[in-house]
C-alpha cells in the first residue's frame, strides 16, 4: 500500500498512523534493530513506568515502541 510519508500526525487517521509506525518498526534494518528479547524486555519496563502515557514516554516524547526497537537507544532515565 502506498501512503504519504510527509504527513503530520494531525493530518493522519490515527489507526493508519499507528499501522505506519508498526510497519516502520518491522522494516527497520536488522543491523540497527533490537532483538525480540531485548525489545520485549524494554517494553515490559516501559509498561510499568509512570512516565508512559498513551504509548509515549513523557520524559523524551518518543513512542516507546519505536525507541525500544532501535538497539543503540536507551531509556532517558536509564531504566533500560
Ligand atoms: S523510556 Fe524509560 S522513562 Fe520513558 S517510559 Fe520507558 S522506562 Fe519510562
Amino acid at each position: 500500500m502506498r501512503y504519504c510519508r510527509k504527513c503530520l500526525t494531525q493530518e493522519m487517521d490515527q489507526a493508519e498512523y499507528f499501522q505506519n509506525l508498526h510497519d516502520y518498526i518491522d522494516g527497520l534494518d536488522e543491523d540497527i534493530k533490537a532483538g525480540l528479547d531485548i525489545y520485549t524486555e524494554r517494553l515490559v519496563i516501559c509498561k510499568r513506568c509512570e512516565r508512559l502515557q498513551d504509548a509515549m514516554c513523557n520524559a523524551c516524547g518518543c513512542y516507546v515502541e519505536l525507541r525500544a526497537a532501535i538497539l543503540k537507544n536507551t531509556c532517558p532515565y536509564k531504566l533500560w
